[in-house]
């Protein structure tokens, strides 16, 4: 289906509209991440979202850092979420920090107060929440909720000025104690907290609550359409009573649901403590399900704007299989990338009829597609190749090497196999074959019918490689919702490490850029610490889904 056969998602039928009836002239979203953690693939989604509405309506989509929280945040983080935001394709039309909004939120606080709409408490956290009743018990009134509007306005100046130590007063919203929604329950919506911020440093000592600072944020920037996930729903309603007793510009709320994966955790809070406690090498760990993990595991932008494009967007939460997004890396790589030989578990094959000191260069393609063009191999007596394509008791069905048995070598000639030799442990170091010298690819006389191909390397200039392999972070397909902590179910295996691999010469030129098929292994791509020295090779995805359940 072309995307214009597609049916509206419901995003884009509110924004049509809102259009056609003029609601708006043009669309404006934003993407409003907290600097407190490396973006993850669920932020992809919502970027895909935010941006791609804006990109097809022909609207404007802003970056804003929402760092109301001085504590958690960090420009390590700020850098990041620009760097992955670019890499996945997508352009902001301007960079913005609820912090720099603090003088006006400020302004607003104060215009609430002159309303008589918000009141200085000076209970304790404790006796607040045991006056916010429950869901199906209503609150009660604060004995700080009727002080007059003056004294409020005097005690909110002193606070901001230092006065007062964190916890020891706040600002509440002054709504309805009996609300049906908890949250409108008088809402705090500034607090105390001496800390260092990292961009207004210390110049304040107030903050406001994300829902005193994220609606009114939008409304500074005009965001037309204030696009978030499921569980701010019941924010929803303060969202409008705030905007509306400010009497701002009227940004409206929408929800989606959530990207949830399996086999991973999402929350920057898990995501945290797996890189604080080494559970993982850092945010970037290609075991990680943040963008840059994935780009250094050799993922491409494109494969993941189409697998958020293939998810779309929903007001349903569900749990996608990580293996469509596996898909989705197959299908962009299977055309573009490099098709090259590499030997991860290598044994010597010696060719015992072929000219000792005799070097060949042989012709092998780049690809599937001619235009990937080729280049040329080279091939001697002694090569390598992968131990498993070796069966000393053949199994039924095999039609690799094996005593007896022929394969081709790919790209070069069909091989018998006359014997093996093992060490005195009783390990397998050496097989002996002889060749077909008539049976070379592309003028191939011998009539011989091979069923088995397999790939090989010749040891003479064979280079020496790192090769990691990745799987699974966790072995339990949801670990936020199973018992305990959810790093008991981590993988143990989630990272095989082979260091006697060897690749083709081509690859000591291969740049941290470039993808390649390693034939029959997988996708692999140079880690960003690889190096001419030391050769190292994540591997991305294997050839086809290894976790499809065996019937
Ligand atoms: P986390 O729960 O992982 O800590 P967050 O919601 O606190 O994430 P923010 O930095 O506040 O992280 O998120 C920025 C934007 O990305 C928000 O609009 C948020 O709703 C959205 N977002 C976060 N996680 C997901 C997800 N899993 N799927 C879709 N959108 C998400
Ligand atoms: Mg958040």
């Amino acid at each position: 289906m072309s995307s214009e056969e597609k049916s509206l998602n419901f995003l884009e039928e509110i924004i049509e509209n809102d259009l056609a009836a003029g609601k708006y002239q043009s669309i404006h979203t934003r993407f409003p991440p907290e600097p407190n953690g490396y973006l993850h693939i669920g932020h992809a989604k919502s970027i895909y979202v935010n941006f791609g509405l804006a990109k097809k309506y022909g609207g404007k989509t802003n970056l804003r850092f929402d760092d109301t929280n001085p504590v958690t945040e960090d420009t390590e983080y700020v850098h990041s979420i620009k760097e992955d935001i670019k890499w996945l394709g997508f352009e902001w039309t301007a960079e913005f920090y609820a912090s720099d909004y603090f003088d006006t939120l400020y302004e607003y606080a104060v215009k609430l107060i002159n309303k008589g709409l918000a009141y200085i408490d000076d209970s304790s956290s404790e006796e607040i929440a045991r006056l916010k009743g429950t869901p199906t018990e209503p609150g009660k009134d604060s004995t700080f909720r009727h002080r007059s509007i003056e004294e409020n306005l005097r005690l909110f100046s002193e606070m901001k000025e230092g006065k007062y130590k964190d916890g020891e007063k706040v600002l509440r919203a002054k709504i309805d104690m009996v609300h049906t929604n908890m949250l409108m329950r008088d809402p705090i919506i500034y607090r105390i907290k001496h800390a260092h911020h990292h961009r207004t440093g210390d110049k304040w000592c107030i903050y406001p609550m994300y829902d005193f600072a994220h609606g009114q944020s939008d409304s500074i920037e005009k965001i037309t359409h204030s696009i978030c996930t499921l569980e701010f729903i019941p924010h929803r309603e303060l969202y409008e009573w705030l905007i509306q007793q400010l009497d701002i510009f009227p940004s409206h709320q929408y929800e989606f649901a959530r990207l949830n994966m399996t086999y991973t955790v999402m929350s920057k809070r898990k995501l945290l403590q797996l890189v604080n406690e080494g559970h993982v090498a850092g945010w970037d760990d290609p075991r990680m399900p943040t963008i840059s993990g994935f780009r250094r595991k050799g993922y491409t932008p494109a494969s993941i704007r189409n697998f958020c494009e293939k998810i779309g967007v929903a007001r349903r939460e569900n749990l996608i299989d990580l293996s469509l997004l596996e898909f989705c890396l197959r299908e962009d790589l299977n055309h573009t990338a490099k098709r090259v030989m590499a030997v991860l578990d290598p044994i010597k094959l010696v060719i015992t009829n072929y000219p000792e000191g005799k070097t060949e260069e042989l012709k092998t393609e780049n690809g599937p597609d001619e235009s990937m063009g080729h280049r040329h191999i080279s091939f001697s007596n002694t090569l390598w190749i992968e131990r498993e394509d070796f069966m000393e008791v053949p199994a039924k069905k095999w039609f690799r090497l094996a005593p007896g048995a022929m394969v081709r070598l790919k790209s070069a000639y069909i091989v018998k196999c006359e014997s093996f030799v093992k060490d005195n442990n009783g390990n397998l170091t050496e097989i002996h074959c002889t060749y077909i010298p008539e049976s070379k690819s592309g003028q191939d006389t011998s009539g011989i019918q091979v069923k088995g191909t397999i790939h090989w390397l010749n040891a003479a200039d064979a280079v020496p490689a790192e090769i990691r392999l990745y799987d699974r972070l966790f072995k339990v397909e949801n670990p936020s919702s199973e018992e305990g902590d959810f790093k008991e179910y981590i993988n143990p295996d989630s990272l095989v490490v082979l260091s006697n691999s060897f690749v083709e010469p081509s690859l000591l030129d291969a740049l941290n850029n470039e993808h390649f098929q390693f034939i029959r292994k997988g996708y692999f791509f140079p880690d960003k610490t690889s190096s001419k020295d030391k050769l190292i090779f994540n591997r991305t995805a294997t050839l086809k889904d290894t976790w499809v359940k065996k019937v």
